[in-house]
Protein backbone atom coordinates (compact mmCIF):
# COMPACT_ATOMS: atom_id res chain seq x y z
CA UNK A 1 0.00 0.00 0.00
CA UNK A 2 1.32 3.45 -1.05
CA UNK A 3 0.40 6.22 0.97
CA UNK A 4 -1.46 9.14 -0.62
CA UNK A 5 0.43 11.86 0.62
CA UNK A 6 3.52 10.56 -0.68
CA UNK A 7 4.96 10.66 -4.32
CA UNK A 8 8.36 11.26 -5.80
CA UNK A 9 6.93 15.04 -6.92
CA UNK A 10 6.60 15.51 -2.95
CA UNK A 11 9.68 16.36 -1.63
CA UNK A 12 10.28 19.67 -0.22
CA UNK A 13 13.31 22.08 -1.26
CA UNK A 14 15.87 21.76 1.23
CA UNK A 15 17.35 25.17 0.93
CA UNK A 16 21.62 24.91 0.24
CA UNK A 17 24.10 27.63 -0.14
CA UNK A 18 27.20 27.27 -1.72
CA UNK A 19 29.32 30.16 0.43
CA UNK A 20 29.64 30.10 4.22
CA UNK A 21 26.61 31.48 6.27
CA UNK A 22 28.43 31.97 9.52
CA UNK A 23 28.44 35.33 9.99
CA UNK A 24 24.26 35.96 9.61
CA UNK A 25 23.77 34.75 12.95
CA UNK A 26 20.16 34.50 12.45
CA UNK A 27 19.27 33.53 16.00
CA UNK A 28 19.02 37.02 16.80
CA UNK A 29 15.21 37.03 15.26
CA UNK A 30 14.34 34.30 17.28
CA UNK A 31 11.20 34.69 20.21
CA UNK A 32 10.93 31.12 19.99
CA UNK A 33 13.25 28.31 20.33
CA UNK A 34 12.79 24.43 19.26
CA UNK A 35 13.94 21.93 22.44
CA UNK A 36 14.74 18.23 21.97
CA UNK A 37 11.22 17.36 24.43
CA UNK A 38 10.49 13.38 24.49
CA UNK A 39 7.00 12.11 25.40
CA UNK A 40 4.98 9.60 26.65
CA UNK A 41 3.50 7.43 24.17
CA UNK A 42 0.28 6.09 24.81
CA UNK A 43 0.96 2.45 24.48
CA UNK A 44 3.37 2.74 27.57
CA UNK A 45 0.47 5.20 29.49
CA UNK A 46 -2.06 1.98 28.89
CA UNK A 47 0.62 -0.85 29.50
CA UNK A 48 -0.15 -1.79 33.19
CA UNK A 49 3.46 -2.83 33.95
CA UNK A 50 4.68 0.97 32.77
CA UNK A 51 7.28 -0.45 29.72
CA UNK A 52 8.87 2.43 27.82
CA UNK A 53 7.11 0.47 24.52
CA UNK A 54 8.63 2.94 22.05
CA UNK A 55 12.13 2.65 23.03
CA UNK A 56 11.47 -1.06 22.78
CA UNK A 57 10.15 -1.66 19.32
CA UNK A 58 13.36 1.00 18.27
CA UNK A 59 15.58 -0.77 19.74
CA UNK A 60 14.04 -4.38 18.58
CA UNK A 61 13.61 -2.32 14.59
CA UNK A 62 17.52 -2.09 15.18
CA UNK A 63 18.05 -5.38 15.97
CA UNK A 64 19.38 -5.13 19.21
CA UNK A 65 16.95 -7.79 21.40
CA UNK A 66 19.25 -7.84 24.29
CA UNK A 67 19.01 -4.32 25.06
CA UNK A 68 15.05 -4.50 24.08
CA UNK A 69 14.70 -7.19 26.60
CA UNK A 70 16.92 -5.25 29.46
CA UNK A 71 14.48 -2.25 28.75
CA UNK A 72 11.55 -4.27 29.29
CA UNK A 73 13.05 -5.75 32.26
CA UNK A 74 13.53 -2.06 33.86
CA UNK A 75 9.38 -2.22 34.18
CA UNK A 76 8.59 -6.07 33.94
CA UNK A 77 10.64 -8.57 35.60
CA UNK A 78 7.92 -11.42 33.45
CA UNK A 79 7.97 -10.39 29.22
CA UNK A 80 7.96 -14.16 28.08
CA UNK A 81 4.87 -14.41 30.46
CA UNK A 82 3.26 -10.85 29.82
CA UNK A 83 3.76 -11.36 26.18
CA UNK A 84 1.60 -14.56 25.94
CA UNK A 85 -1.07 -14.00 28.42
CA UNK A 86 -1.19 -10.43 28.80
CA UNK A 87 -4.36 -8.98 27.35
CA UNK A 88 -1.97 -6.27 25.61
CA UNK A 89 -4.07 -2.89 26.45
CA UNK A 90 -1.35 -1.20 25.14
CA UNK A 91 -1.82 -1.97 21.95
CA UNK A 92 -6.24 -0.63 21.94
CA UNK A 93 -4.07 3.13 22.66
CA UNK A 94 -1.46 2.07 19.79
CA UNK A 95 -1.35 5.58 17.86
CA UNK A 96 -1.25 2.98 14.73
CA UNK A 97 -4.30 1.92 15.32
CA UNK A 98 -5.99 4.81 13.72
CA UNK A 99 -3.92 4.86 10.56
CA UNK A 100 -3.61 1.37 9.30
CA UNK A 101 -3.34 -1.40 12.61
CA UNK A 102 -1.73 -1.32 16.19
CA UNK A 103 1.67 -2.73 16.13
CA UNK A 104 1.75 -5.96 17.53
CA UNK A 105 3.33 -4.93 21.19
CA UNK A 106 2.97 -8.88 22.79
CA UNK A 107 4.45 -10.62 20.39
CA UNK A 108 7.44 -8.34 20.34
CA UNK A 109 7.53 -8.89 23.72
CA UNK A 110 7.56 -12.28 23.72
CA UNK A 111 9.95 -12.55 20.88
CA UNK A 112 12.61 -10.40 22.94
CA UNK A 113 12.09 -12.52 25.81
CA UNK A 114 11.89 -15.51 23.95
CA UNK A 115 15.75 -14.53 22.34
CA UNK A 116 17.08 -13.77 25.58
CA UNK A 117 16.23 -16.82 27.18
CA UNK A 118 17.23 -18.99 24.58
CA UNK A 119 20.70 -17.63 24.44
CA UNK A 120 20.91 -17.37 28.12
CA UNK A 121 21.40 -14.00 28.09
CA UNK A 122 22.12 -12.23 31.29
CA UNK A 123 20.57 -8.60 31.85
CA UNK A 124 22.45 -5.86 32.55
CA UNK A 125 20.60 -3.59 34.45
CA UNK A 126 22.51 -1.17 35.54
CA UNK A 127 21.01 1.59 37.89
CA UNK A 128 20.33 -0.25 41.26
CA UNK A 129 20.33 0.76 44.53
CA UNK A 130 23.31 0.05 47.39
CA UNK A 131 22.57 -2.66 49.65
CA UNK A 132 19.67 -1.84 52.18
CA UNK A 133 20.08 -3.10 56.10
CA UNK A 134 16.30 -3.72 55.83
CA UNK A 135 14.71 -7.11 55.02
CA UNK A 136 11.33 -7.31 53.53
CA UNK A 137 8.65 -10.30 53.46
CA UNK A 138 6.80 -10.85 50.48
CA UNK A 139 3.80 -13.51 50.67
CA UNK A 140 2.81 -15.18 47.53
CA UNK A 141 4.94 -16.03 44.59
CA UNK A 142 2.15 -15.03 42.39
CA UNK A 143 2.85 -12.22 39.27
CA UNK A 144 2.37 -9.45 41.90
CA UNK A 145 5.03 -11.21 44.66
CA UNK A 146 7.19 -12.34 42.17
CA UNK A 147 7.37 -8.70 40.88
CA UNK A 148 7.58 -7.12 44.66
CA UNK A 149 10.52 -9.45 45.09
CA UNK A 150 12.33 -8.59 42.09
CA UNK A 151 12.11 -4.62 42.35
CA UNK A 152 12.44 -4.65 46.59
CA UNK A 153 15.92 -7.10 45.15
CA UNK A 154 16.90 -4.01 42.85
CA UNK A 155 16.54 -1.60 45.30
CA UNK A 156 18.50 -3.64 47.44
CA UNK A 157 16.64 -5.11 49.97
CA UNK A 158 16.98 -8.72 51.47
CA UNK A 159 13.87 -10.49 49.99
CA UNK A 160 12.23 -13.71 51.37
CA UNK A 161 9.48 -15.08 49.70
CA UNK A 162 6.46 -17.43 51.09
CA UNK A 163 4.55 -19.48 49.17
CA UNK A 164 1.82 -22.17 50.17
CA UNK A 165 2.59 -24.61 46.92
CA UNK A 166 5.31 -26.44 46.12
CA UNK A 167 6.79 -24.25 43.69
CA UNK A 168 6.92 -20.16 42.47
CA UNK A 169 4.46 -18.76 40.10
CA UNK A 170 0.81 -18.99 41.94
CA UNK A 171 -1.56 -18.69 38.94
CA UNK A 172 0.48 -17.83 36.55
CA UNK A 173 2.41 -22.06 37.03
CA UNK A 174 -1.12 -23.04 38.35
CA UNK A 175 -4.28 -21.35 37.19
CA UNK A 176 -3.35 -20.86 33.22
CA UNK A 177 -3.45 -23.84 31.12
CA UNK A 178 0.09 -24.69 29.26
CA UNK A 179 -1.08 -24.21 26.11
CA UNK A 180 -1.22 -20.65 26.79
CA UNK A 181 1.51 -20.42 28.96
CA UNK A 182 4.46 -23.40 29.18
CA UNK A 183 5.22 -23.59 32.95
CA UNK A 184 9.33 -23.40 31.59
CA UNK A 185 8.32 -19.89 30.36
CA UNK A 186 7.71 -19.58 34.14
CA UNK A 187 10.66 -21.29 35.64
CA UNK A 188 13.02 -19.38 33.03
CA UNK A 189 11.74 -15.92 34.58
CA UNK A 190 11.78 -16.92 38.06
CA UNK A 191 15.02 -17.84 37.89
CA UNK A 192 15.81 -14.67 36.72
CA UNK A 193 14.53 -13.36 39.66
CA UNK A 194 16.19 -16.17 41.85
CA UNK A 195 19.29 -14.77 40.46
CA UNK A 196 18.95 -11.42 41.48
CA UNK A 197 19.13 -13.25 45.53
CA UNK A 198 15.14 -13.25 45.86
CA UNK A 199 14.90 -16.38 49.07
CA UNK A 200 12.06 -18.51 47.85
CA UNK A 201 10.32 -20.67 50.50
CA UNK A 202 8.18 -22.97 49.35
CA UNK A 203 5.35 -25.17 51.18
CA UNK A 204 4.81 -22.52 53.27
CA UNK A 205 1.05 -21.92 54.39
CA UNK A 206 -0.12 -18.89 55.49
CA UNK A 207 -2.00 -18.18 58.55
CA UNK A 208 -2.83 -15.00 60.65
CA UNK A 209 -0.45 -16.13 63.62
CA UNK A 210 2.60 -16.46 61.06
CA UNK A 211 1.51 -13.39 59.06
CA UNK A 212 1.27 -11.53 63.18
CA UNK A 213 4.87 -13.04 63.50
CA UNK A 214 6.24 -11.67 60.19
CA UNK A 215 7.31 -7.59 61.02
CA UNK A 216 9.03 -9.35 64.36
CA UNK A 217 11.76 -10.34 61.56
CA UNK A 218 11.11 -8.01 58.81
CA UNK A 219 11.27 -4.09 58.34
CA UNK A 220 7.94 -4.31 55.91
CA UNK A 221 5.87 -7.16 53.55
CA UNK A 222 4.30 -7.71 51.00
CA UNK A 223 1.05 -9.56 51.44
CA UNK A 224 0.14 -10.72 47.12
CA UNK A 225 -1.19 -14.15 48.20
CA UNK A 226 -4.31 -13.58 44.98
CA UNK A 227 -7.85 -14.86 45.28
CA UNK A 228 -8.05 -18.23 45.71
CA UNK A 229 -11.42 -18.76 47.50
CA UNK A 230 -14.48 -19.48 45.15
CA UNK A 231 -17.58 -17.26 44.94
CA UNK A 232 -21.00 -18.81 45.31
CA UNK A 233 -23.47 -19.28 43.02
CA UNK A 234 -25.52 -19.37 45.76
CA UNK A 235 -27.95 -21.82 44.28
CA UNK A 236 -29.44 -25.86 45.51
CA UNK A 237 -27.33 -28.41 44.86
CA UNK A 238 -23.93 -26.42 44.35
CA UNK A 239 -22.47 -28.79 47.12
CA UNK A 240 -23.12 -32.29 45.18
CA UNK A 241 -20.63 -34.62 44.36
CA UNK A 242 -19.18 -33.99 40.48
CA UNK A 243 -19.96 -30.12 40.74
CA UNK A 244 -16.25 -28.64 40.81
CA UNK A 245 -14.30 -25.05 41.27
CA UNK A 246 -12.63 -24.67 37.58
CA UNK A 247 -9.19 -23.14 39.43
CA UNK A 248 -8.67 -26.09 41.46
CA UNK A 249 -9.55 -28.51 38.09
CA UNK A 250 -7.01 -26.00 36.02
CA UNK A 251 -4.55 -26.75 38.59
CA UNK A 252 -5.02 -30.57 38.77
CA UNK A 253 -4.58 -30.48 34.94
CA UNK A 254 -1.50 -28.57 35.62
CA UNK A 255 0.05 -31.38 37.73
CA UNK A 256 -1.28 -33.86 35.33
CA UNK A 257 -3.71 -35.75 37.71
CA UNK A 258 -6.86 -35.49 35.81
CA UNK A 259 -8.40 -38.59 34.78
CA UNK A 260 -9.60 -38.03 31.24
CA UNK A 261 -13.20 -36.61 31.13
CA UNK A 262 -16.18 -37.81 28.93
CA UNK A 263 -19.51 -36.69 28.20
CA UNK A 264 -21.27 -33.28 28.40
CA UNK A 265 -19.53 -30.93 30.96
CA UNK A 266 -21.16 -27.17 31.83
CA UNK A 267 -19.29 -24.89 33.06
CA UNK A 268 -20.73 -21.62 34.39
CA UNK A 269 -19.30 -18.55 34.42
CA UNK A 270 -17.84 -16.14 31.25
CA UNK A 271 -14.04 -15.43 32.59
CA UNK A 272 -10.61 -16.55 31.32
CA UNK A 273 -10.90 -19.30 33.94
CA UNK A 274 -14.78 -20.40 32.45
CA UNK A 275 -13.20 -20.59 28.89
CA UNK A 276 -9.64 -22.23 29.88
CA UNK A 277 -11.75 -24.99 31.50
CA UNK A 278 -13.99 -25.71 29.44
CA UNK A 279 -10.59 -25.53 26.47
CA UNK A 280 -9.04 -27.72 28.61
CA UNK A 281 -12.25 -30.26 29.11
CA UNK A 282 -12.36 -30.13 25.41
CA UNK A 283 -8.96 -31.44 25.46
CA UNK A 284 -9.39 -34.06 27.83
CA UNK A 285 -12.72 -35.86 25.86
CA UNK A 286 -15.47 -33.87 26.87
CA UNK A 287 -17.52 -31.90 25.25
CA UNK A 288 -17.91 -28.59 27.33
CA UNK A 289 -21.29 -26.34 27.49
CA UNK A 290 -20.34 -22.96 29.19
CA UNK A 291 -23.07 -21.25 30.66
CA UNK A 292 -23.05 -17.46 30.72
CA UNK A 293 -25.86 -15.15 32.06
CA UNK A 294 -25.43 -11.91 29.68
CA UNK A 295 -24.44 -11.82 26.47
CA UNK A 296 -21.52 -13.27 24.61
CA UNK A 297 -19.86 -9.45 23.86
CA UNK A 298 -20.14 -8.96 28.16
CA UNK A 299 -17.64 -11.94 28.62
CA UNK A 300 -14.68 -10.85 30.87
CA UNK A 301 -12.81 -13.27 29.09
CA UNK A 302 -10.49 -12.31 26.04
CA UNK A 303 -12.54 -12.55 23.14
CA UNK A 304 -9.33 -14.41 21.35
CA UNK A 305 -10.23 -16.90 23.49
CA UNK A 306 -13.26 -17.27 23.17
CA UNK A 307 -13.16 -17.29 19.42
CA UNK A 308 -10.58 -20.32 19.56
CA UNK A 309 -13.02 -21.99 22.37
CA UNK A 310 -16.05 -22.11 20.02
CA UNK A 311 -13.49 -22.86 17.24
CA UNK A 312 -12.46 -26.02 19.26
CA UNK A 313 -15.96 -27.11 19.89
CA UNK A 314 -17.17 -25.49 23.18
CA UNK A 315 -20.68 -24.72 22.77
CA UNK A 316 -21.87 -21.25 24.68
CA UNK A 317 -25.61 -20.52 25.98
CA UNK A 318 -25.53 -17.02 26.00
CA UNK A 319 -27.85 -15.04 28.54
CA UNK A 320 -28.64 -18.61 30.29
CA UNK A 321 -28.15 -18.63 34.54
CA UNK A 322 -28.02 -21.67 37.01
CA UNK A 323 -30.85 -22.05 39.49
CA UNK A 324 -30.71 -25.84 40.57
CA UNK A 325 -28.80 -28.69 40.16
CA UNK A 326 -29.94 -31.78 41.46
CA UNK A 327 -28.48 -35.44 41.04
CA UNK A 328 -29.37 -38.11 37.79
CA UNK A 329 -28.91 -41.32 36.64
CA UNK A 330 -26.20 -39.56 34.01
CA UNK A 331 -24.20 -37.68 36.37
CA UNK A 332 -26.34 -34.14 37.48
CA UNK A 333 -29.54 -32.30 35.99
CA UNK A 334 -28.39 -28.88 35.66
CA UNK A 335 -31.78 -26.26 35.10
CA UNK A 336 -31.38 -23.19 33.85
CA UNK A 337 -33.30 -20.05 33.52
CA UNK A 338 -33.31 -17.46 30.24
CA UNK A 339 -32.33 -13.88 31.00
CA UNK A 340 -33.25 -10.76 29.08
CA UNK A 341 -31.23 -7.52 28.36
CA UNK A 342 -33.50 -4.64 30.13
CA UNK A 343 -30.20 -1.76 29.57
CA UNK A 344 -26.60 -1.53 29.51
CA UNK A 345 -24.53 0.20 31.36
CA UNK A 346 -20.53 1.20 30.57
CA UNK A 347 -21.39 -1.59 26.98
CA UNK A 348 -22.03 -4.29 29.40
CA UNK A 349 -25.80 -5.87 29.59
CA UNK A 350 -27.95 -5.38 32.51
CA UNK A 351 -30.00 -8.65 32.48
CA UNK A 352 -33.17 -10.25 34.54
CA UNK A 353 -34.60 -13.49 34.37
CA UNK A 354 -37.50 -14.25 31.74
CA UNK A 355 -39.96 -15.53 34.38
CA UNK A 356 -41.05 -19.11 33.55
CA UNK A 357 -37.92 -19.81 30.69
CA UNK A 358 -35.86 -22.62 32.05
CA UNK A 359 -34.44 -24.83 30.58
CA UNK A 360 -31.96 -28.29 31.71
CA UNK A 361 -28.41 -29.79 30.44
CA UNK A 362 -27.72 -33.34 31.70
CA UNK A 363 -23.99 -33.19 32.69
CA UNK A 364 -21.52 -35.52 33.70
CA UNK A 365 -19.62 -32.84 35.54
CA UNK A 366 -20.32 -29.04 36.23
CA UNK A 367 -17.64 -26.73 36.40
CA UNK A 368 -18.04 -23.02 39.06
CA UNK A 369 -15.70 -20.67 37.57
CA UNK A 370 -17.98 -17.64 39.01
CA UNK A 371 -14.59 -16.08 39.69
CA UNK A 372 -12.95 -15.91 42.96
CA UNK A 373 -12.16 -13.46 46.14
CA UNK A 374 -9.88 -13.58 49.46
CA UNK A 375 -9.02 -17.23 50.65
CA UNK A 376 -9.58 -15.57 54.45
CA UNK A 377 -10.96 -12.30 55.10
CA UNK A 378 -8.50 -11.30 57.39
CA UNK A 379 -6.12 -11.45 53.89
CA UNK A 380 -8.21 -8.32 52.84
CA UNK A 381 -6.25 -4.63 53.04
CA UNK A 382 -8.24 -2.26 56.01
CA UNK A 383 -11.53 -1.21 54.68
CA UNK A 384 -11.60 1.95 57.21
CA UNK A 385 -9.41 4.70 56.15
CA UNK A 386 -7.28 5.98 59.11
CA UNK A 387 -3.94 7.95 59.50
CA UNK A 388 -2.21 4.57 59.22
CA UNK A 389 -3.59 3.45 55.29
CA UNK A 390 -2.13 5.08 52.31
CA UNK A 391 -4.30 4.01 49.13
CA UNK A 392 -2.52 3.83 45.87
CA UNK A 393 -3.43 2.99 42.45
CA UNK A 394 -3.08 -0.55 43.22
CA UNK A 395 -1.63 -1.23 46.30
CA UNK A 396 -2.73 -0.41 49.89
CA UNK A 397 0.20 0.51 52.24
CA UNK A 398 -0.23 0.48 56.39
CA UNK A 399 2.14 2.59 57.47
CA UNK A 400 2.50 1.19 61.51
CA UNK A 401 3.80 3.70 64.24
CA UNK A 402 6.36 1.37 65.07
CA UNK A 403 8.51 2.12 61.66
CA UNK A 404 6.79 -1.03 60.02
CA UNK A 405 4.67 -1.42 57.09
CA UNK A 406 2.27 -4.23 55.55
CA UNK A 407 1.57 -3.43 51.62
CA UNK A 408 -1.36 -5.30 49.99
CA UNK A 409 -1.26 -5.77 46.27
CA UNK A 410 -1.87 -7.44 43.55
CA UNK A 411 -6.15 -9.20 43.28
CA UNK A 412 -6.04 -8.33 47.20
CA UNK A 413 -5.60 -4.61 46.14
CA UNK A 414 -6.07 -3.73 42.71
CA UNK A 415 -9.43 -2.70 40.75
CA UNK A 416 -8.11 -4.62 37.53
CA UNK A 417 -7.74 -8.25 37.87
CA UNK A 418 -5.09 -9.04 35.37
CA UNK A 419 -0.80 -10.15 35.51
CA UNK A 420 0.15 -6.71 34.17
CA UNK A 421 -1.91 -5.09 36.83
CA UNK A 422 -0.29 -7.64 39.52
CA UNK A 423 3.07 -6.66 37.96
CA UNK A 424 2.10 -3.29 38.61
CA UNK A 425 0.92 -3.43 41.49
CA UNK A 426 3.84 -4.94 42.70
CA UNK A 427 6.04 -2.44 41.61
CA UNK A 428 4.41 0.21 43.05
CA UNK A 429 4.49 -1.37 46.04
CA UNK A 430 8.34 -1.77 46.08
CA UNK A 431 8.76 1.79 45.75
CA UNK A 432 6.27 2.86 48.30
CA UNK A 433 8.05 0.81 50.48
CA UNK A 434 11.44 2.30 49.66
CA UNK A 435 9.99 5.57 50.26
CA UNK A 436 8.63 4.83 53.67
CA UNK A 437 11.20 2.86 54.80
CA UNK A 438 13.70 5.47 53.52
CA UNK A 439 12.07 8.52 54.31
CA UNK A 440 8.71 7.70 55.67
CA UNK A 441 4.74 7.79 54.99
CA UNK A 442 4.53 11.22 54.46
CA UNK A 443 6.75 11.40 50.89
CA UNK A 444 5.26 8.52 49.59
CA UNK A 445 2.59 9.61 47.24
CA UNK A 446 4.37 12.77 46.14
CA UNK A 447 7.28 10.05 45.41
CA UNK A 448 5.09 7.79 43.34
CA UNK A 449 3.32 10.77 41.29
CA UNK A 450 6.88 11.86 39.73
CA UNK A 451 6.98 8.69 38.64
CA UNK A 452 4.04 7.72 36.94
CA UNK A 453 4.00 7.16 33.19
CA UNK A 454 2.08 9.87 31.59
CA UNK A 455 -0.92 10.54 33.73
CA UNK A 456 -0.07 7.17 35.10
CA UNK A 457 -1.60 5.07 37.65
CA UNK A 458 1.22 2.81 36.29
CA UNK A 459 4.53 3.45 38.01
CA UNK A 460 8.12 3.64 36.16
CA UNK A 461 10.80 2.21 38.15
CA UNK A 462 13.61 3.83 35.59
CA UNK A 463 12.26 7.11 36.61
CA UNK A 464 11.90 6.26 39.90
CA UNK A 465 16.05 4.90 39.85
CA UNK A 466 16.25 8.63 37.77
CA UNK A 467 17.79 5.99 34.64
CA UNK A 468 18.63 7.58 30.92
CA UNK A 469 14.51 7.97 30.19
CA UNK A 470 13.55 9.56 33.39
CA UNK A 471 12.81 13.28 32.18
CA UNK A 472 10.05 12.04 29.93
CA UNK A 473 7.26 14.60 29.19
CA UNK A 474 4.41 12.94 30.90
CA UNK A 475 2.29 14.29 27.72
CA UNK A 476 0.98 11.73 26.22
CA UNK A 477 1.84 11.84 21.93
CA UNK A 478 -1.96 11.67 20.12
CA UNK A 479 -2.15 10.43 16.77
CA UNK A 480 -3.02 13.62 15.50
CA UNK A 481 0.64 14.78 16.89
CA UNK A 482 2.41 12.44 14.51
CA UNK A 483 3.65 13.43 11.26
CA UNK A 484 2.26 10.62 9.36
CA UNK A 485 3.74 12.05 5.95
CA UNK A 486 6.47 10.07 6.78
CA UNK A 487 5.06 6.77 6.90
CA UNK A 488 3.62 4.26 4.96
CA UNK A 489 0.71 2.13 5.12
CA UNK A 490 2.09 -1.75 6.54
CA UNK A 491 0.23 -4.60 7.57
CA UNK A 492 0.02 -6.23 10.95
CA UNK A 493 2.25 -9.19 11.72
CA UNK A 494 -0.32 -12.15 11.99
CA UNK A 495 1.34 -14.25 14.80
CA UNK A 496 1.47 -17.77 13.28
CA UNK A 497 -0.84 -20.78 15.63
CA UNK A 498 -0.83 -23.84 15.45
CA UNK A 499 -4.03 -25.05 13.03
CA UNK A 500 -7.14 -26.05 15.25
CA UNK A 501 -6.83 -30.35 14.49
CA UNK A 502 -2.72 -29.71 15.75
CA UNK A 503 -4.49 -28.05 19.03
CA UNK A 504 -6.83 -30.25 20.08
CA UNK A 505 -4.30 -32.96 19.84
CA UNK A 506 -3.17 -32.46 23.40
CA UNK A 507 -1.50 -29.18 25.82
CA UNK A 508 0.76 -27.67 23.70
CA UNK A 509 1.36 -23.93 23.45
CA UNK A 510 -0.52 -22.77 20.46
CA UNK A 511 0.84 -19.71 19.30
CA UNK A 512 4.67 -19.81 17.91
CA UNK A 513 7.54 -17.57 17.98
CA UNK A 514 7.97 -15.29 14.95
CA UNK A 515 11.24 -15.16 13.33
CA UNK A 516 13.59 -12.17 14.01
CA UNK A 517 12.57 -10.81 10.20
CA UNK A 518 9.24 -10.41 11.16
CA UNK A 519 9.83 -8.95 14.70
CA UNK A 520 11.82 -6.68 13.04
CA UNK A 521 9.78 -5.78 10.30
CA UNK A 522 6.68 -5.35 13.12
CA UNK A 523 8.90 -3.27 15.22
CA UNK A 524 9.90 -0.76 12.32
CA UNK A 525 6.41 -0.21 11.56
CA UNK A 526 6.11 1.61 15.23
CA UNK A 527 5.99 5.37 15.11
CA UNK A 528 8.44 5.38 18.06
CA UNK A 529 5.80 8.05 19.42
CA UNK A 530 7.39 10.88 21.53
CA UNK A 531 10.86 9.44 20.88
CA UNK A 532 13.95 10.97 19.37
CA UNK A 533 15.10 7.57 16.92
CA UNK A 534 18.05 9.64 15.53
CA UNK A 535 15.92 10.31 12.10
CA UNK A 536 17.94 13.16 11.80
CA UNK A 537 14.90 14.95 9.92
CA UNK A 538 15.32 17.73 12.25
CA UNK A 539 18.93 18.53 11.13
CA UNK A 540 18.06 18.14 7.09
CA UNK A 541 15.42 20.53 7.10
CA UNK A 542 16.82 23.17 9.14
CA UNK A 543 17.11 26.52 6.66
CA UNK A 544 19.79 27.68 8.95
CA UNK A 545 21.71 24.61 9.50
CA UNK A 546 21.70 25.42 13.11
CA UNK A 547 20.94 21.53 14.06
CA UNK A 548 24.54 20.09 14.72
CA UNK A 549 25.74 16.62 15.44
CA UNK A 550 27.49 16.39 18.57
CA UNK A 551 29.17 12.93 20.55
CA UNK A 552 25.91 13.56 23.78
CA UNK A 553 23.42 10.93 24.57
CA UNK A 554 21.25 12.65 21.97
CA UNK A 555 23.64 12.68 19.23
CA UNK A 556 23.30 16.72 18.49
CA UNK A 557 22.15 20.04 19.89
CA UNK A 558 20.74 23.21 18.32
CA UNK A 559 22.93 26.10 17.79
CA UNK A 560 20.93 29.34 18.98
CA UNK A 561 23.35 31.70 16.99
CA UNK A 562 21.88 30.57 14.38
CA UNK A 563 18.54 28.57 15.02
CA UNK A 564 15.62 32.14 14.12
CA UNK A 565 12.73 29.62 16.07
CA UNK A 566 10.91 29.01 12.47
CA UNK A 567 10.03 25.86 14.13
CA UNK A 568 10.25 23.57 11.08
CA UNK A 569 12.32 21.14 12.90
CA UNK A 570 9.51 20.62 15.29
CA UNK A 571 7.34 19.90 12.64
CA UNK A 572 9.22 17.87 10.67
CA UNK A 573 9.54 15.38 13.55
CA UNK A 574 7.72 12.45 12.70
CA UNK A 575 7.04 11.66 16.21
CA UNK A 576 6.82 14.78 18.13
CA UNK A 577 10.14 14.28 19.81
CA UNK A 578 10.28 17.91 20.12
CA UNK A 579 8.84 20.84 21.12
CA UNK A 580 8.46 24.59 20.96
CA UNK A 581 8.52 26.66 23.45
CA UNK A 582 9.87 30.41 24.17
CA UNK A 583 12.68 31.67 24.37
CA UNK A 584 14.85 30.90 27.43
CA UNK A 585 12.27 29.26 29.37
CA UNK A 586 14.37 26.59 30.48
CA UNK A 587 12.96 23.35 30.99
CA UNK A 588 14.41 19.85 29.79
CA UNK A 589 17.52 20.48 27.32
S1 LIG B 1 2.68 -6.02 29.68
FE1 LIG B 1 0.79 -6.12 28.47
S2 LIG B 1 0.20 -3.98 28.24
FE2 LIG B 1 2.37 -4.00 28.83
S3 LIG B 1 3.53 -4.01 26.89
FE3 LIG B 1 3.25 -6.14 27.51
S4 LIG B 1 1.42 -6.78 26.40
FE4 LIG B 1 1.40 -4.56 26.42
S1 LIG C 1 3.18 3.51 17.25
FE1 LIG C 1 4.70 2.55 18.60
S2 LIG C 1 5.15 4.12 20.19
FE2 LIG C 1 3.28 4.76 19.12
S3 LIG C 1 1.62 3.98 20.37
FE3 LIG C 1 2.04 2.38 18.80
S4 LIG C 1 3.57 1.00 19.71
FE4 LIG C 1 3.47 2.86 20.96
Amino acid sequence: MEHPSISSTSVPFIPRSNTTTESNKTGSWRFLQPRYDEKTAPCSAACPAGEDIARVQMLVAQGLFKEAWETILQENPLPGVCGRVCFHPCETRCNRGPFDEPIAIHTVERFVADTALRYGLHPELGNSKSVQKEKVAVVGAGPSGLAAAYFLARLGYTCDVFEARSEPGGLLRWGIPPYRLPVSVVDREVDGIRSLGVRFHCGQRLSQDFLKALPKRYAAVFLGCGHYGNISAGIPGEDLPGVEQGLPFLESVRSGSVPSLEGTVAVIGGGNTAVDVSRCAVRLGARPIMVYRRRRQDMPAFGHEVDMALEEGVELMELWAPREISPHPQGLLLTLEQMEVVSEEEGRAVVRPLRGRTTTIVAAKIFMALGNTAEEPWLNPPTKDTSEVLRLANTVLVCHADGTAVAYGGDLAAQNKSVAHAIGSGKEAAIALDVFLRNGRNAVADRLARCRVGPGPSVSMEMYLEGERCRRNPHVVTFEEINTDYFLYSPRLVQPRLLKEERLQGFGEIDLKVSAALAIREAERCFNCGLCNQCDNCRLYCPDLAVCKDTSAQGRHINLDYCKGCGVCVVECPRNAMSLVENETGGRP
